[in-house]
């Protein structure tokens, strides 16, 4: 089969899920694949076992990373770097593909350029928090909607593997991370959406203002709507800064009444004032706040209403109907460990948002409660907590702080919440987690809610967010049992 690849030397960076997909699909279409990977151990090798048997060469190894082996790990002979996420923009094997003139891209260029005539064009949301609800939102409201769709980009299939399905996909509801939108300067969405924007990945972008560009970037060239938050005029700047086709629309959500060409929310109603003919003096009614994930038990926390908002908007740019938006609302179930509702014990909620990974997710979920307490702690990964902390005060009935960083919180709640009972578990150990909630149950009253929203990573202590969830939960369900027992 020939292809613009084919013959091509191809070195792609990073032996992970979409480096595999990468090398795989450019190799099937001819090119000469390289892939190197800075690291070295049986999983790798494994890994690199099965790509040679595709005629793909894989070299692992710490001297690829290093700078001075820059010049001379980047194989000879490459035409193009494919980058993995993970690789930061400055690492020495772009620095010798810079010097030599040669382009480097993402997967999701790839796959953008991948894409024949006809294609299923891209809804695509990207922000700093809530990508990945809002895009199975979205792809949930399409399916109601009977169209064929999937939701990919940073979760589920490799975004690459999705194009050159055989499925014969309608329209793709797509996840960008900012590193996946940096490497990405051809794509071209039908309609996106940029959520919010708040400090985060600043080491590997180098600045607020190099993040919220690539962040911007999903704007670039849209069709028909660029969808931004209301709330936070920065996501609305990135549209107005965005060179789109004629006649596309910015369209804005907010938790409020709508204004025009807005979505919004009136008495408890998810109402869209951008895609009715009569805007000006009409809304239309899209669905419930009660209709968003009913399947949790739970009303919607504000911020998953934004996220619905958000979805909704895309979807009816791609000229969903209103049925659908309710339909793919109530059919649409949140991953886990995203404002979970664990259990209720003694008259006390607890619950399990151990995706807040950082301080913007956390207040985001803190908002969501009237009577908190808090567990919090982590790797800070640079975050200060004053803001947080300010704003969430009131909420605090007491907090309890584990994890590696644990101390700047306490310094940050010391300032702004000095009234509010701390207890400061002093641990990083696994186990840290049962302590934790049984200190919290011992601060909580009836009608609290006691919220895992660690505003920090949790790889000073757990495998990932994921493990640390399940531990607060293990630990909940224990204490439920233990309450049983004595009762
Ligand atoms: P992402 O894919 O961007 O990491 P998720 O949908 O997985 O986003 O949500 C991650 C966490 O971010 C949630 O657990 C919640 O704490 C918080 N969050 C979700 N949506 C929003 C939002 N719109 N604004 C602020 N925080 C949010």
């Amino acid at each position: 089969m020939t292809s613009a690849w084919s013959g091509k030397h191809i070195t792609v960076a990073g032996l992970g899920v979409s480096g595999i997909s990468a090398a795989r699909a450019l190799a099937g279409l001819g090119a000469r694949v390289t892939v190197v990977d800075g690291g070295d151990n049986e999983v790798l090798r494994d890994r690199a076992a099965s790509l040679a048997a595709g005629d793909i060469t894989v070299r692992l190894g710490a001297a690829i990373d290093s700078v001075s082996d820059a010049g001379t790990t980047l194989p000879e002979g490459t035409d193009l770097v494919v980058t993995s996420p993970g690789w930061r923009p400055d690492s020495p094997l772009f620095a010798a593909a810079a010097e030599r003139g040669i382009d480097v891209v993402g997967d999701v260029e790839i796959a953008w350029q991948l894409r024949g005539e006809g294609a299923a064009p891209w809804l695509a949301v990207t922000g700093t928090n809530g990508k990945t609800t809002t895009v199975q939102m979205l792809a949930s409201i399409l399916e109601a909607a009977g169209l064929r769709t999937a939701a990919v980009g940073n979760i589920g299939t490799p975004i690459i593997d999705v194009v050159l399905s055989q499925e014969p996909y309608d329209v793709l509801a797509v996840e960008l991370s900012s590193y996946q939108l940096h490497w990405a300067p051809s794509l071209r969405a039908h309609s996106a959406a940029v959520l919010n924007l708040a400090p985060d990945h600043l080491d590997w972008h180098g600045s607020m203002a190099a993040y919220a560009a690539d962040k911007g970037r999903i704007y670039e060239g849209n069709k028909v709507a660029c969808v931004y938050n209301v709330a936070d005029p920065a996501t609305e700047r990135l549209v107005q800064q965005a060179d789109v086709e004629e006649g596309c629309r910015a369209i804005g959500f907010t938790l409020g009444p709508p204004g025009l060409s807005e979505l919004g929310v009136v008495d408890g109603i998810l109402v869209d004032r951008a895609f009715v003919p009569d805007r000006r003096t009409s809304a239309q009614e899209l669905a419930e706040v009660a209709d968003i994930a009913p399947a949790t038990g739970q009303p919607a926390a504000p911020h998953n209403i934004a996220n619905a908002l958000a979805a909704a908007a895309l979807a009816r740019a791609f000229g969903v109907e209103p049925a659908a938006v309710r339909d793919g609302l109530r059919a649409f179930r949140p991953d886990a460990h995203r404002i979970a509702h664990v259990a209720d014990v003694d008259g006390v909620a607890y619950v399990d948002d151990s995706k807040a990974t950082n301080t913007h997710a956390a207040e985001a979920s803190l908002a969501a409660y009237g009577s908190i307490v808090w567990i919090a702690g982590g790797l800070a990964k640079g975050a200060t907590f004053d803001e947080l902390v300010a704003a969430s005060a009131k909420r605090l009935r007491g907090v309890v702080l584990l994890g590696a960083d644990r101390r700047l919180i306490g310094e940050a709640l010391a300032r702004h919440a000095p009234d509010v009972p701390v207890t400061d578990l002093d641990r990083t150990d696994t186990g840290a987690m049962a302590a934790a909630v049984r200190e919290a149950a011992r601060l909580a009253r009836p009608g609290d809610t006691v919220l895992l929203a660690p505003a920090c990573a949790s790889m000073d202590m757990f495998a990932n967010y994921n493990k640390r969830g399940d531990a607060f939960a293990e630990a909940v369900l224990a204490l439920a049992a233990g309450r049983e027992a004595d009762a």
